[in-house]
């Protein structure tokens, strides 16, 4: 129709820079959504770190895709064991002060006939002042918040009144029955809330305290709403878009990017894998995926009882165990189980993940249920056994079993370790002939419909989209 056109003329003027948080799994939504914008026909340019740029460039580039580097003062890496280095705050705020410098030097000094070229700018969290930096050079700003839509309304609650989780987890005769009750969300107990909420990791205290700046910031901004984008779906979060009491911030469902993404030019010319090609011999539905994403480290013992859970399952097996910098041989926990490992099943380094989970002879997704992972095997239809760590993989969990009900999480036993026979019952219980297989099974394919839906011409992701590139072209023409 004529909106349409409309629509098209002004996309053509959108310049959108993103501002990325120097880690795997923001990153890649980043990239997932520069893809999808990039299709509709608006500019990207990516800022991030010399080290994280590197980093990219090892990926599948993005046709169409501006970089823009600065050096956040750890060209190498940031690493922050050994005393030598120094803690995450530090380099927090070593990143803020870098990275606002260089900011506010690439959006003024690359003005054209007088206006900068940039129509909108989008970060990721913990990096407000990205949009600070933005908001005082006039441009509008957008967070992209990169896990569910149920994890920010979480924290909102944290931050706006210690009676909604802060008193209930210090005073047990204030929540005898042990559960967090939130506006709109599922009851949760303690160790389905995020787990910084619940005892803060040593080597990431940053992560709190600059949330709750980061959620300050966006609550307190003068005569406008605050605009998060979320990775998300409406009909998959459809109470929690946004918080039911907030009306200070604007969120919109724009995901799943992975699906919306599609596929770049060139992933087409490369050549197919060995693992795609190994899965294309195995009978549908048949093979399990394990991968625990790009962060987690498993102890020689857990790893072990994985082996012989994944040996002892009779089902071909997919694992992706990543090499840690400098292992040799000897720290090789699969050591004694590689031989039989290889001939049951297939080990890889690294696999790509969309791919697989795409592809018709997985059966079930062994996670970590982080977000990405998450959203990616719902939106392929691929029922999950969940093992989260840390962070908002516990909601996650939560979610995946009880909300969506599309897969289960495993018992761990008193030492927090999970067991070879769980991993089993587990993935019987999800691949096997019972009930509640083929229920996960049915629900998962119905998700993966409805997510397919929302991110198709006129589903609500995609409307969604439009609408904010709408709102952004009206504030900067
Ligand atoms: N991933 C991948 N290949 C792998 C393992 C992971 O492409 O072998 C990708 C996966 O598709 C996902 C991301 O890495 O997009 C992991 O993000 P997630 O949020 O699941 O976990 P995190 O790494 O942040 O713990």
């Amino acid at each position: 129709g004529s909106s349409d056109i409309n629509l098209r003329a002004f996309v053509d003027e959108h310049h959108f820079l993103f501002v990325t948080f120097t880690a795997q799994g923001h990153i890649n939504p980043f990239l997932q959504f520069a893809k999808r914008l990039i299709g509709m026909g608006v500019h990207v340019t990516l800022a991030t770190s010399v080290y994280m740029h590197r980093c990219m460039n090892k990926t599948t580039p993005i046709t169409g895709l501006t970089f823009a580097t600065f050096s956040d003062g750890f060209d190498d890496g940031f690493k922050p064991k050994g005393d030598a280095n120094p803690k995450y705050e530090e380099y927090m705020s070593e990143l803020k002060r870098r990275g606002s410098e260089y900011l506010a030097h690439l959006i003024s000094s690359a003005k054209e006939e007088g206006r900068s070229p940039f129509t909108c700018v989008v970060h990721t969290p913990l990096l407000e002042w990205a949009a600070e930096v933005a908001r005082g050079l006039h441009l509008p700003t957008a967070m992209l918040w990169v896990q569910p839509a149920t994890l920010f309304d979480i924290l909102y609650y944290y931050f706006k009144d210690d009676k909604y989780i802060k008193n209930k987890l210090m005073n047990q005769k204030e929540n005898p029955s042990g559960l967090i009750e939130l506006p709109g969300l599922p009851p949760l107990s303690t160790r389905e809330l995020p787990s910084f909420l619940v005892s803060p990791p040593e080597a990431y205290s940053f992560i709190l305290p600059g949330l709750e700046e980061q959620f300050k910031w966006l609550l307190q901004q003068p005569n406008s709403k605050s605009v998060v984008l979320v990775n998300t779906f409406q009909e998959l979060e459809p109470q929690a878009l946004p918080p039911l009491d907030c009306n200070d911030i604007d969120m919109i469902a724009i995901g799943p990017l992975f699906l919306s993404a599609g596929k770049d030019p060139s992933d087409k010319a490369s050549p197919r894998e060995e693992y795609i090609e190994w899965l294309d011999s195995k009978a549908e539905s048949s093979v399990i995926y394990v991968s625990f994403g790009s962060m987690c480290v498993l102890s020689k013992r857990q790893m072990g009882e994985i082996a012989r859970g994944l040996l002892g399952s009779g089902r071909p097996f997919l694992w992706v165990v990543r090499e840690r910098e400098g292992q040799g041989e000897e720290e090789d926990e699969l050591r004694e189980y590689r031989k039989e490992l290889v001939e049951k099943g297939k080990i890889v380094g690294w696999c790509k993940q969309v791919e697989v989970l795409s592809h018709s002879s997985v059966g079930c997704f062994v996670t970590h249920c982080g977000w990405n992972s998450s959203v990616e095997s719902l939106a392929s239809g691929v029922p999950m056994v969940g093992f989260p760590q840390w962070a908002d993989q516990n909601t996650n969990g939560k979610l995946i079993e009880d909300v969506w009900k599309i897969g289960v999480r495993v018992r761990v036993n008193n030492e927090r370790v999970l067991e070879s026979e769980e991993i089993r019952r587990c993935l019987d219980v999800v691949m096997g002939s019972g009930e509640k297989g083929e229920e996960l099974r049915r629900n998962a394919k119905e998700w993966r419909e409805l997510a397919v839906k929302a991110v198709n011409q006129g589903g609500s992701s995609d409307i969604n989209l439009r609408a904010f590139l709408d709102e952004v072209g009206a504030r900067t023409s």
